[in-house]
Parts: C-alpha cells; sequence; structure tokens
C-alpha cells in the first residue's frame, strides 16, 4: 500500500457472493435471512462512502432487500437478478462461537456467472474482492481501470480447492483481510506473525487477520498494529462479522482516501467497531438500526479502551 497521506476519497466497488442464509446457534435459529460476503460489506461500507455492489441474485431474492441496499445509497446497477435461486448458506455455531459448521451451501445463480461492470464501476479508485470464488475476483479485478487501493478476502474452501487462481489473484491485492484460520491454511504456519510473514511474501504488501473475539493483527513491512474486539456481553450471530470489519476499513478509506500508517489505523478501528454492532442481532438486522452516531459514540469508546500512559 502507498505511504501517502491523505488524497481525495472516492467511490468503493464490491463483488462477492449475496446470499440467503439459515443460521443456526445454540439459542436460536434464523430461517431465510439476508446474507452473503459483499451484502455485509456493502451495508457497512456504505456508512462511510458510495458503494457499488457486482453479483448476482436469483428471482427469489426479496424485493424488500433490494429497496434497502439501496436506501443505504447502495449502488445496484451491477447486481445482476438471474432466473433461479439465490445462493444459500446454512450454518450452525457451536457453544463456542468461533467455531461453526456449514450444513448446507448452494452457489445456485453464481454458478458460470461471469461479473461484467457497468462502464461507471471500472473507473472508481477502491476496490475490495469480498468472498466468492478467485476466478470470478480476478474478473471483477481485470475490468477496473487503475484502482487506487485493491483489497481481498477469501477462504478456506478456495484455499484448498483453487489455490493456483488465488495464488495468481494475491499477486495483484496489495491488501489482503482474511480471518487467522484461513492465514494458517494459506501459510501453512501454525504461530499468526510467522503466517503473516509468509503472506506478505505472496503479493500482498499489508495483511489484516481477524481473530474474532481477540480482534485484528495489520502487518505492513515491519510494523505490526493490534486492535482489540469490543468486549461484549452476549455475541448474537458472529455471521458477517469479519465482512463488515473489511467493509468499515474499506469505506473509511475510500471516504477520506487516508493510506498513511495512522489513517489506516482508524480505518481498522472503524471496522471492528462496525463488526461489533453486526454481531449483537441475527443476519444484517443491527446494520438496519444503526446510524453514523452510534459508530461514533462507540469509536470514541474504542479509544478511551486502548489508551494507556506512556511510562
Ligand atoms: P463470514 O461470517 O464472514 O464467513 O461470512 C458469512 C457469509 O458468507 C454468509 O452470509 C454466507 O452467505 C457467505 N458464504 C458462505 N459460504 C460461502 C461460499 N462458499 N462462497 C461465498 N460466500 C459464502
Amino acid at each position: 500500500m502507498a505511504e501517502s497521506g491523505e488524497e481525495k476519497g472516492g467511490a468503493l466497488v464490491v463483488v462477492g457472493s449475496v446470499a440467503i442464509d439459515t443460521i443456526e446457534t445454540q439459542a436460536d435459529r434464523a430461517p431465510e435471512v439476508l446474507g452473503g460476503a459483499a451484502t455485509y460489506f456493502a451495508a457497512a461500507a456504505s456508512f462511510f462512502a458510495p458503494v457499488r455492489m457486482v453479483g448476482v441474485v436469483g428471482s427469489d431474492f426479496p424485493e424488500a432487500d433490494l429497496d434497502w441496499l439501496r436506501r443505504r445509497g447502495i449502488d445496484l446497477a451491477g447486481l445482476e437478478v438471474r432466473a433461479g435461486r439465490t445462493m444459500r448458506w446454512t450454518g450452525r455455531y457451536h457453544e463456542d462461537m468461533n467455531v461453526r459448521d456449514t450444513l448446507s451451501f448452494e452457489a445456485n445463480v453464481f454458478d458460470g456467472y461471469l461479473p461484467t461492470l457497468p462502464a461507471a464501476y471500472c473507473e472508481a479508485p477502491y476496490v475490495f474482492l469480498a468472498n466468492i470464488a478467485p476466478e470470478l475476483q480476478t474478473r471483477v479485478l481485470d475490468q477496473m481501470r487503475s484502482p487506487r487501493l485493491v483489497g481481498a478476502d477469501t477462504m478456506n474452501l478456495w484455499i484448498e480447492t483453487a489455490r493456483d487462481e488465488l495464488a495468481a489473484l494475491l499477486r495483484r491485492v496489495p491488501l489482503l483481510i482474511i480471518n487467522d484460520e484461513e492465514a494458517r491454511l494459506l501459510s501453512g504456519e501454525r504461530n499468526v506473525v510467522r503466517a503473516a510473514r509468509r503472506i506478505l511474501d505472496l503479493g500482498p504488501t499489508s495483511l489484516m487477520i481477524k481473530r474474532g473475539e481477540y480482534g485484528v493483527l495489520f502487518f505492513s513491512g515491519n510494523s505490526v498494529f493490534s486492535a482489540p474486539a469490543y468486549p461484549l456481553e452476549e455475541v448474537f450471530d458472529p455471521t458477517g462479522a469479519g465482512d463488515t470489519f473489511a467493509g468499515g476499513v474499506m469505506g473509511y478509506l475510500a471516504a477520506t482516501g487516508d493510506v498513511s500508517p495512522a489513517g489506516i489505523r482508524k480505518a481498522i478501528v472503524y471496522g471492528s467497531v462496525v463488526a461489533s454492532f453486526t454481531v449483537e442481532a441475527f443476519s444484517l438486522e443491527r446494520l438496519r438500526a444503526l446510524t453514523r452516531d452510534d459508530i461514533e459514540r462507540r469509536y470514541r469508546q474504542f479509544v478511551s479502551l486502548t489508551s494507556f500512559d506512556v511510562a
């Protein structure tokens, strides 16, 4: 990532899954609710910057959800509606909510989908390749003219089944945002710091490793930054926390254009703040009621949570 300070902000393109989820926790169950990595990302980023979404949904995708995304100011010109069923995912959380099982997954309209960006999207300065097959992420990146910052996420499935495509993509991605389990799998290292060093040799110049309730580690060159997760008494549904974290980070960077080390630290805290709200309710429910004031208030709590005197 460039080490320059403030530059003008701009629009943020995101590609990734848009899905209908069924989520089971030990306490409750939410059938057929709004989900998908790009959906969580876009909703979070829309608190900060203009977002343009790329993906596909089926004819069964609720119109009310499309309306809500539009009302959040998200540009849906790049979201295709195809005949057929929307992607479906069912997940079940263990008592320890850091652990979950995928009970079922159907790609549905994502099968054979080839994203084609509306012309206006290609000029956007910021792009995030949220979780989806690396070949689709690559296809979107290929269509971007000259983005100022490219970020990406991935998941175990692609690390295991599409490693070559992912490796080729990573050489073109300056900012990778993945969780600790993915970092271990991608690098073959158990220790997260060693894993980070290995991953920074694969292409990305900056890496954010999401560690659930343990917060986030950021690696760039020789510098390391650590942010805690906001301490919550109850986590209701962790689904999408990582995607909303990335949405907050990229949304803040797109809004300010400030990719200096200080700007990135602020972006990481904004990402952590939005993620902390996401887990307070099922699906995107908490984000629907969230305001920018709520975000600012919790941002200030984060500052006091982590401030201490130099001896
Ligand atoms: P996260 O909690 O950040 O892992 O993201 C959860 C979202 O990822 C859910 O809303 C799912 O719809 C979506 N998802 C699950 N499996 C896949 C997959 N194989 N490809 C893309 N997205 C997926």
